[in-house]
């Protein structure tokens, strides 16, 4: 409940940024899975990209694709890549890439494929049974790339266009085909020097504002956790030189409380490597704020200094808190969540921006929602008493009139009793079966329905069919909070309990429902 609701709308509004607790919309919720007092929390972590810093997904994305593109072609991949017309909704948060059969799959928690492409043609159900009937992810770690953050969706993109041209115009490569999984690798190999060498930073920091989606609350939502009494601080792969353009244009200083962008953070850290921050022992090299190396690299970082590097039990020391007092805010399922949880013993929260648009779609569907519900109760109901009933049909197949004449039954009713019985649940039977089927024809089509304003080739990142997706299982996992923006945080009040919702095995019976 919002402990200013009741105020005028113009008091209100100048509460809203002192803490109180506003009502949220909707889509700007914070979801717990794990209980946390925010009040313990004495230190707020974040990671930079995607999560102080929300990118211009489509502009990102372009680049990133083009940037990919050039050095492809430069490696001996088709000139009509740059032709690629690529649709942004294929790619998205949580999918697996099979590297070995050039296909791109989406799995539930226990690792079941539900969905697959290859390259962009959808596998139909056989074939997509056949090829992984058996699959586990354990088992072929190396065979699989996670698609793990925002910053992965155009490697997906450009993978599935390439894989189209290795099956259907192999004469377009330099040379013969590549396999699919060396096209992946090489994918991969041109994104990742597309990142490193400039060809995508320099054109960002070039035009901040057409790349970044400016929020003007970033700073005041810092501040308030500042003004609660918490520290905070920066820990992001980016390196200085981004992270200083980037953060000038998005924290920007003035006069008052915050000169810079690093006025926000009690300790900075920069290109930290993660998830190896979190498992290996890089010393801490600091650096001055025109981005310089400044002495000999420490074993600990120091308040109001920026580092480069670093590793997370020098962090722990420095900060001089107990683990479980820090939280540490980011976008990476594996990098800065997974990673961090099992290892630093920090509290998480996931920033999933996907989230705004599952919830908005979850609203004005929810009658769609509502319906696929009961039917699906519905259809479990009809094929329960269907198998009832094949197995009394067989059964009864194999009485004869005598069984009934040695129960008691009058020799001249036993046959036509009999026949009778069987006449019955023949008919029922083909009642609930003609039911089923038109139940189960109007679920597909509301699925249908519903999947496609979620997402058209894959649905919602969060469920896979009936059951969690492989991504939604880790966010349950191992994200205590979860939420679509920093920005969020904005609403919550420095002395909020979250509490997370019981989440029983089936056998425990939910105190509501009892
Ligand atoms: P963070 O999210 O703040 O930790 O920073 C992520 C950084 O990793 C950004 O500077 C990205 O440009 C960079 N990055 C993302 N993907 C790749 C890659 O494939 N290779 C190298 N750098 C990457
Ligand atoms: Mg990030």
């Amino acid at each position: 409940m919002s402990a200013a609701s009741g105020l005028p709308k113009a008091l209100a509004d100048i509460l809203e940024g002192t803490g109180f607790e506003i009502e949220a919309p909707e889509t700007s919720k914070i979801f717990t899975n794990r209980d946390l007092a925010f009040e313990q929390i004495a230190i707020i972590g974040f990671d930079m990209d995607y999560t102080l810093a929300v990118y211009n997904q489509a502009e990102l994305e372009a680049l990133s694709i083009e940037s990919t593109i050039t050095k492809l072609i430069e490696r001996g991949y088709p000139e009509n890549l740059r032709r690629m017309s690529a649709d942004p909704s294929f790619a998205v948060r949580g999918l697996m890439v099979d590297k070995k059969l050039g296909n791109i799959v989406k799995m539930d928690r226990h690792g079941y494929v539900g969905q697959a492409y290859h390259g962009r043609r959808k596998l139909p159900r056989s074939e997509r049974k056949s090829l992984y009937r058996a699959q586990r992810l354990g088992r072929e770690r190396a065979r699989f790339a996670q698609v793990d953050t925002l910053f992965a969706l155009p490697e997906v993109t450009v993978y599935a266009e390439v894989v189209e041209r290795i099956d259907h115009e192999p004469k377009g490569f330099r040379g013969p085909p590549p396999s699919y999984a060396q096209a992946f690798e090489d994918v991969r190999a041109s994104i990742d020097e597309a990142h490193r060498d400039g060809s995508i930073k320099d054109r960002i920091k070039a035009e901040l504002d057409r790349y970044f989606v400016i929020d003007p609350k970033l700073g005041d939502t810092l501040h308030n956790f500042r003004s609660a009494g918490k520290r905070l601080f920066l820990l992001t792969n980016s390196f200085y030189p981004y992270t200083n353009a980037v953060l000038s244009r998005l924290l920007p200083g003035g006069g008052g409380r915050y000169r810079s962008w690093r006025d926000y953070f009690d300790w900075i850290i920069v290109g930290s490597m993660k998830p190896g921050f979190f498992t290996e022992g890089n010393a801490f090299q600091e650096l001055t704020i025109t981005g310089d190396y400044h002495g000999d690299p420490v074993p600990e970082p120091q308040r109001g200094r920026i580092y480069e590097g670093g590793n997370q039990l020098g962090l722990q020391a420095a900060l001089g808190v107990h683990a479980d007092q820090v939280l540490y805010v980011g976008d990476h399922i594996y990098g800065d969540i997974v990673r961090s949880k099992k290892s630093s013993g920090w509290r998480t929260a996931l920033i999933v921006e996907d989230l705004e648009h599952d919830l908005a779609v979850q609203r004005s569907r929810r009658y769609v929602l509502e319906e696929i519900e009961s039917l699906t109760h519905l259809r479990i109901k009809l094929t329960d008493e269907i198998t009832a009933h094949r197995y009394l049909a067989s059964v009864l197949a194999r009485r004869t009139a005598q069984d009934l004449i040695d129960a008691g039954v009058h020799p001249s009713r036993a046959a036509a009793m009999l026949e009778d019985s069987r006449a019955q649940i023949r008919r029922r039977f083909d009642w609930l079966r003609k039911y089923e089927a038109e139940t189960a024809d109007t679920l597909e089509r509301r699925i249908d329905e519903i999947n496609a304003a979620f997402n058209p080739y894959w649905g919602s990142v969060f469920t896979a069919r009936h059951d969690t997706s492989q991504f939604g299982a880790q966010v349950e996992l191992y994200a205590c909070l979860y939420t679509s923006r920093v920005t969020n945080f904005r609403y919550v009040s420095p002395v909020k309990y979250f509490h997370s919702p019981a989440n029983w095995l089936p056998h425990w019976k939910r105190v509501a429902e009892s």
